[in-house]
């Protein structure tokens, strides 16, 4: 089991502490799903602080009813630790997207002295990728073969290096020869490459609601699928066949450059919500349970199975597809993106004197 970052030490009632609950502002990184939660922050009545490195960006200026109120301009992230204060004195709620925790670390994250939307402890779990498995081996979840031996290589494997960003360095073989011709010198694990089609779910799990899909506690909701689309593998067909590319020095990457709306085949809905409380329920067991949005990153085999290769437990991009609703949310309510319901979310929260059970 790898290094996973040191436990929370924050204690959230403490943080709430002197909180006027009914003038919350909702902050986050200027980045990733800004826009979308703004938007829908807004729209449930928030106040809303938009953190940006330097100047504020321009590109708000031409997405006028998804601008932060105002900004707050600091030199680094990690100004944030020193700024706890200032922040906790505007009834500041952070929502955690992929940008704030990558950029200021998961440790300082952890340790951040300002109230943040969900679960931190669910880190622990999910930034390494031995204990998600874990995780989502006890929750009894599909997952690609792990093939820890190059020699057990009997079937097209995908390598993934360890701590690579966007997925930089992986590489696809179709047998042991493939693989020795590559032969990485850096610590990386072989998976069973997933024949399929991509879905990724976005869930959101609220521990307080009781209507609806319910779990041992709470509610879960399905808000929509995306897939994403990455350079340069998504195109790179148009130049060719992988082993050819490779010999001109041309490798497949997986960077995410934008994302595409999907739906499912309908009758793989049960399996889809079958999954997702299976990881709720074992959340719950584990750290005390995943609040608020989480993605099941999947590919559908022709046998219409589910693998499921990496879960993201907070607001995922691909949400940004659905900023008025989806053709899921459609059906919970109207005008309903992933950044509203964060919103409501602490609306209902707060209204019930709850808000320290949606916060960490
Ligand atoms: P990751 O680095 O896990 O985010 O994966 C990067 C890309 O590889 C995504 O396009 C995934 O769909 C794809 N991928 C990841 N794991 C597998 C797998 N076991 N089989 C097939 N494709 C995969």
């Amino acid at each position: 089991m790898g290094e996973a970052p040191a436990p929370a030490h924050v204690d959230i009632e403490e943080l709430l502490r002197g909180y006027d609950v009914d003038d919350l502002t909702v902050a986050t990184v200027c980045s990733h799903t800004s826009l979308q939660i703004f938007h829908g922050a807004r729209k449930e009545g928030y106040k809303t602080l938009g953190i940006c490195l330097g100047p504020q960006p321009r590109f708000y200026e031409a997405f006028p009813r998804a601008a932060p109120d105002a900004f707050l301009s600091i030199e680094r992230y990690t100004d944030l630790l020193r700024l706890e204060q200032q922040l906790r004195a505007q009834n500041v709620v952070v929502i955690p997207t992929g940008s704030i925790v990558e950029y200021l670390g998961a440790d300082n994250f952890l340790r951040l002295r300002v109230p943040t939307f969900g679960n931190r402890k669910v880190l622990q779990w999910e930034s390494d990728r031995a204990r998600q498995r874990e995780w989502l081996d006890r929750a009894g979840i599909p997952m690609p073969r792990l093939l820890p031996d190059p020699a057990q290589i009997d079937r097209p494997v995908f390598v993934k290096l360890h701590g690579a960003k966007g997925g930089r360095g992986a590489f696809i073989a179709k047998n042991s020869a493939e693989y020795y011709k590559v032969n990485p010198q850096v610590p990386h694990t072989i998976q069973e490459y997933v024949v399929g089609t991509r879905y990724y779910l976005h869930f959101f799990y609220s521990p307080l609601s009781d209507v609806g899909y319910r779990c041992s506690r709470g509610t879960l909701q399905l808000l929509g699928l995306d897939r994403r689309d990455e350079s340069n593998v998504d195109e790179m067909y148009k130049l060719g066949a992988q082993e050819v590319l490779r010999d001109l020095g041309i490798y497949p990457s997986f960077v995410v450059t934008g994302n595409i709306p999907v739906v499912l085949r309908e009758s793989l809905l049960p399996k889809v919500f079958a999954m997702g409380e299976a990881v709720v329920e074992t959340a719950l067991d584990l750290f005390g349970g995943m609040i608020g949005p989480f993605c099941l990153e999947t590919i559908v085999t022709d046998k219409l199975e589910f693998r499921v290769f990496e879960i993201s437990s907070r607001i995922v991009a691909g949400t940004n597809l659905y900023t008025t609703g989806s053709p899921y949310a459609d059906y919970l309510a109207d005008d309903l993106s992933t950044g509203r319901r964060i919103a409501q979310e602490l609306r209902a929260a707060a209204s019930k004197g709850k808000l320290a059970s949606v916060l960490s």
